[in-house]
Order: C-alpha cells, then structure tokens, then sequence
C-alpha cells in the first residue's frame, strides 16, 4: 500500500527505534526524566522561546496551550477551517469552558484582518478576547504557508486589543522549509507556539507546547490537570530528539514530491487543483462534475489498486512523507487515471 492519507501515518525511523530502546529515563511528572528534559531544551531552541513542555498529541498541546492563556469569560478567535475547531471536537470549547468565536479562512489560510479586527471584543457584554489563534501551515487549505509579514500584522493587532496570538504550528518546521525562513522567525509573533513531533517529523508520539518559563510552569499544571502529565516518557521523547535533529532539514523532499504530485495530477482531465497552491506537503485537490464520481468513490478506487488517500470535508487530500519515494508518485498518477476510466 502507497498511504497518503496524512503524515501521521510515518514509522519511526531505525534510528529513532534505536534511541527509544537506549533512552535514560526518570519520572517525568517529578520533572527528572533527562531524555524529555533534553528534548524540550531543543524544542525551546527550535522555536526560539525559553521553555517546552512535552505533550502526548497536537490536540491536548493546543487545549494546554489556550486553557493556559485564558480564564473565565474569555473567548479564542479562530479560523472556520483551523484544526482547533473542525477537528478537535470542540475541546477548548467543551472541555476548557472557553468560548470559541469563528472567523472565515481565506483559502490562503488566513483570516482578513478587517474581520479579525471587527471580531474582537471588549465589551462587557460580550466574552473577552483573549487569543487569536493562527496556523501555520494551514492543514485545510492546502497546507497555506502564512507570511511572517501576515502573522506580525495579527499579532499587532492582538496586542493593540489587550489579546494575543497562539500559533497552532503543528507543522511549523513545514513552514520554515518553505519559507526559507527559520520556525524561530515565524515563531517569534506568537507569545505561545505548539508543534507535533508525529506528522512529517516522523516520531511515533507528541508535541510540543513552546512559551516562556513562566507560562510552562502554569501549562505543566494544565498537563496535569487534562491527565497528560507521564511518567518514563523518555521513551518516547528519545524518537522526538531524533526527529528534530535529524528529520527536519529534509522536509523539503516531502514538498517536492507534493509539488510534482499536483502538477501531474492537474494535467488529468477533470481534476482540479492549481499547483501553484501547494507549498508544502498537502495535496488537496476536487473533481470535476462531468467526470461523475466524488473524492470519496476516487478514494475507494485507489484503495483497489493499493493507494491511499483521505477526505478533507467534500475534498480529495494527499499527503506525501518521508516513507513516500518518487517511483511511489508515478504508480498514484497511474492509479488515478486507471481510476477515472472505469466505468461509473
Ligand atoms: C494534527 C494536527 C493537530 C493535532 O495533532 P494530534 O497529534 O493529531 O492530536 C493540531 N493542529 C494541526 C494543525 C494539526 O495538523
């Protein structure tokens, strides 16, 4: 099988294998497990803020993150399409008593600042703004990289408004391959900044919450809170060390798969996808009404012939990885054309 459905699905690598069977551990939540301390040390670094805190998923690293940030009768201003509100099931909502207060996404993945700026509120008949929340890349639109300008703007405008920014930064080291700008420019905007270990990076478990000292000592009380405080998790943040010191530099391979992936597949007749909208390592792409099948009877064909691909909403999405291969992208293109010749 060719699986394409997210970078989630990469194996760790035999050097992470490696590192996990060798890790010195100790209990983390009495903060002596050496291998974590050493992996938030580098995750700190790579992002540019004073202190990390490890996490067992993106998700919980975004709910520790705002739940951090906010207190009672505040809201977080986030995009209609951002992960934080399609696809954690309303857990800062639910869980956090934080009010969630949707803006629309351009496909870019940004939000207008003219929106941005009539969303806020002060009032005392409203909740507060507390945070705005970006992400970068964007996983649902195309995975869109925000210009650093785009994210000093909202920052500004967060501060101008008594709010601040948090970056969702899942994959942020995506976004600094694409850029050529380091994840500690992109990051340095946002007051808190979370990334996952899990996706292009590799590692089997985690993320990163990156702020400063002072703020990890209330997230690592709400790590404890959500039941996310571990124990000998050096086995795990060994994989993590791996991943940052070594899996980062060659995510630009995954996005060159992706770019040569969306310019074949927008030269079939009936796909539509512009090319030049894929900057990183997301491929999400439509068909086309006369061609009579949906993403999701395309994706059931490719399974027969042994590629996998995902849904994002009504849309067909492809991932490339480090587990992909050029020769990989050749038999998908073959696979989707063998696809819409069948009969319907
Ligand atoms: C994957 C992802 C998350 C959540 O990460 P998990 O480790 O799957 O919980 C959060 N935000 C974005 C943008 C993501 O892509």
């Amino acid at each position: 099988m060719i699986d394409l459905r997210s970078d989630t699905v990469t194996q760790p690598t035999p050097a992470m294998r490696k590192a996990m069977a060798d890790a010195p551990v100790g209990d983390d939540v009495l903060g002596d497990d050496p291998t974590v301390i050493q992996l938030q040390e580098l995750a700190a670094e790579a992002v540019g803020k004073e202190a990390a805190l490890f996490t067992p998923s993106g998700i919980m690293a975004n709910l520790i993150s705002l739940l951090t940030m906010t207190g009672r009768n505040d809201e977080v201003i986030c995009g209609s399409e951002s992960h934080l509100y399609t696809a954690e099931v309303g857990g800062v909502g639910i869980l956090g008593n934080l009010f969630m207060h949707v803006v629309p996404n351009e496909p870019d993945g940004t939000m207008s600042l003219t929106s941005l700026n009539n969303a806020v509120r002060d009032q005392v008949y409203a909740p507060r703004t507390r945070v705005i929340s970006l992400e970068n890349t964007h996983n649902r639109c195309s995975g869109a990289v925000l210009t650093l300008d785009y994210v000093q703007q909202v920052a500004a405008l967060a501060n101008e408004r008594g709010a601040c920014l948090h970056l969702d930064g899942a994959r942020i080291f995506n976004a600094a391959a694409a850029s050529g700008l380091s994840a500690v420019e992109l990051a340095r905007p946002a007051e808190v900044i979370n990334f996952c270990l899990s996706k292009g990076l590799g590692a089997p478990v985690g993320s990163l919450v990156c702020g400063s000292q002072a703020f990890m000592a209330e997230a690592r009380r709400t790590r404890r809170m959500l039941g996310g405080g571990m124990r000998q998790t050096g086995v795990l943040a060994a994989a993590g060390i791996v991943a940052l010191t070594q899996m980062r530099e060659r995510l630009s391979e995954d996005h060159a798969l992706a770019g040569m992936l969306a310019t074949q597949l927008a030269e079939i007749e009936g796909i539509l996808l512009d090319p030049d909208t894929v900057r990183t390592n997301i491929v999400i792409f439509d068909l086309s009404p006369s061609l009579g099948i949906g993403a999701r009877e395309l994706q059931a064909r490719l399974k027969e012939r042994g590629v996998l691909i995902s849904l994002s909403g009504s849309h067909a999405r492809m991932v490339t990885h480090h587990m992909i291969r050029p020769s990989d992208i050749v038999q998908v293109l073959e696979a989707v054309k063998q696809s819409l010749r069948e009969e319907n």
